[in-house]
C-alpha cells in the first residue's frame, strides 16, 4: 500500500456515518502532508461509467479515479455529488476525499469486456483526477496505460499541474489514440484566486503546465469557467486573461458564466458575504431566483468576450443559448473540446437532478 512508511491514521469504516455505505472501504488515511483531509481509500468494482443517453457532452464514458477535491474551489458544480455518502457540498467535498486505490486495476477488467466499443472516456468531468493526492496515490499514469492499450481514446480536463509529470506516457499514448487535454483556468487574480480557489495550483503554474503540454505536442484548450459576475467579466480582465492563455500556447478557449445550483449556491453565498459583502445585493438580483444568470447578463458577456477570443486568434466553443454553457460539438480537434458539463453545469446523471420548485425554493432562501 502507498502510505505504508509514514505516519498514518487508519480509522475504521464507521468514522464517518455515511461511510458506512461504502462496503468495498479499505481504510481511511490522514497524514501531516495533507493536514486536514481524509482519504477514504476504496476497492472500485469498476472504473468506467456510463454516462447518461441523449445528453450534450460527445462522450459516453467517464472515469473519476477520485470523489471530493482538495481543490476546493467555491464554484464547483460537483459539490452535490458527495451528498450520496451523508457528507456535505461545502467543507466535507474538500477534506473527504474517496479515492479508487485499485482504478488501474478495475479499468482494465472493465476494457476486456467483449462489449466494449472503445468509446471516447472522458476523465475530469466531475472531480480532478490531478488533484493534489494524485502526486502520493499515483493513479493516473495507470489509467492513461490502460486507456492507451486498449486503444480508447480519451480527454482530460484538470486544474492540476501535476498533469505535467504525465507528459510522457500521455505522449506514449498519443501514439496510438486521441489524447486531449484541457486545462482549467478561470481567475487571473491572484488574490481572488486565493480564496475562491484556495487548493488549486497557482494561474501561472497552470499557464504554465499548459506550455508543457504544448512543447510536448498537444494541442491544449483552456476552460475558462466559471467567469464571475463582476469580479472576472470585465473587458480588461478577460482581455489580458485570453492574452496569457494565447501566449501559453493553448489553441482554443470554453467560457461560462457562474451557475449556482443548490448545494453549490449555499458555498458561494458563504464567501460571497465574507469576502465581498458589498456585491451580494447584485448577485441577488443575477441568482436570487435560480441557478443561471439571465440571458440578458449571458448576451452582454458574450458581446465582450467573443469578439476578444476572436482578437486573440484563439478558437471558440459554441454555447447553449439556454444557459450560456458551452455545448458538444462533433469535430474532434482538442481546440474543441466540449464542455464537460451539461447544460445545467453539472455532469449528467437523471438520479441526481432537481426540479424547477427544488431549484426555486433553495434558491430564493439565499443571498
Ligand atoms: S478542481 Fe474542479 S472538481 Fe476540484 S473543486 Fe475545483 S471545480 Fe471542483
Amino acid at each position: 500500500m502507498r502510505w505504508d512508511g509514514q505516519a498514518l491514521q487508519a480509522t475504521t469504516p464507521d468514522a464517518l456515518p455515511g461511510l458506512a455505505k461504502i462496503s468495498n472501504l479499505i481504510r481511511s488515511v490522514q497524514t501531516p502532508e495533507f493536514a486536514g483531509v481524509t482519504f477514504h481509500e476504496v476497492a472500485a468494482k469498476s472504473a468506467l461509467n456510463r454516462v447518461p443517453a441523449g445528453g450534450p457532452v460527445p462522450f459516453a464514458w467517464t472515469i473519476n479515479p477520485y470523489r471530493g477535491c482538495s481543490h476546493a474551489c467555491v464554484y464547483c458544480f460537483a459539490r452535490p455529488s458527495h451528498a450520496y455518502l451523508d457528507l456535505d457540498a461545502g467543507k466535507d467535498f474538500d477534506s473527504q476525499v474517496i479515492v479508487k486505490v485499485n482504478v488501474a486495476e478495475a479499468l482494465r477488467r472493465d476494457l476486456a469486456k467483449p462489449s466494449w466499443a472503445a468509446e471516447h472516456v472522458a476523465l475530469g468531468t466531475n472531480t480532478d483526477p490531478y488533484q493534489r493526492a494524485e502526486g502520493r496515490y499515483r493513479l493516473m499514469p495507470g489509467v492513461i496505460a490502460a486507456l492507451a492499450e486498449a486503444n480508447t481514446p480519451f480527454s482530460i480536463l484538470t486544474k492540476g499541474t501535476l498533469l505535467r509529470r504525465d507528459l510522457p506516457v500521455l505522449t506514449e499514448a498519443a501514439r496510438s489514440v486521441d489524447v486531449q487535454l484541457a486545462m482549467s483556468i478561470a481567475i487571473f487574480d491572484d488574490s481572488l484566486q486565493s480564496t475562491m480557489e484556495p487548493g488549486t495550483p497557482t494561474t501561472a503554474a497552470r499557464l504554465a503546465t499548459v506550455g508543457a503540454a504544448v512543447s510536448a505536442g498537444f494541442q491544449v484548450s483552456v476552460f475558462m469557467m466559471p467567469i464571475l459576475p463582476f469580479l472576472t467579466d470585465g473587458e480588461d480582465h478577460l482581455d489580458a486573461a485570453l492574452g496569457m492563455i494565447k501566449a501559453a500556447g493553448a489553441t482554443g478557449v470554453t467560457y461560462s458564466s457562474l451557475h449556482l445550483r443548490p448545494g453549490v449556491k449555499e458555498w458561494f453565498a458563504r464567501w460571497l458575504n465574507t469576502y465581498r459583502p458589498d456585491l451580494t445585493p447584485r448577485y441577488r438580483t443575477l441568482y436570487g431566483d435560480g441557478a443561471y444568470a439571465p440571458k440578458e447578463y449571458r448576451g452582454h458577456l458574450a458581446s465582450i468576450i467573443k469578439p476578444l477570443i476572436a482578437a486573440h486568434g484563439l478558437d471558440i466553443a459554441p454555447t447553449d443559448p439556454g444557459t450560456g454553457s458551452a455545448v458538444a460539438v462533433a469535430s474532434k480537434p482538442s481546440s474543441h473540446r466540449a464542455s464537460a458539463r451539461d447544460s445545467n453545469g453539472e455532469w449528467r446523471d437523471k438520479g441526481r437532478s432537481m426540479s424547477a420548485a427544488q431549484l426555486t425554493s433553495a434558491a430564493s432562501t439565499l443571498f
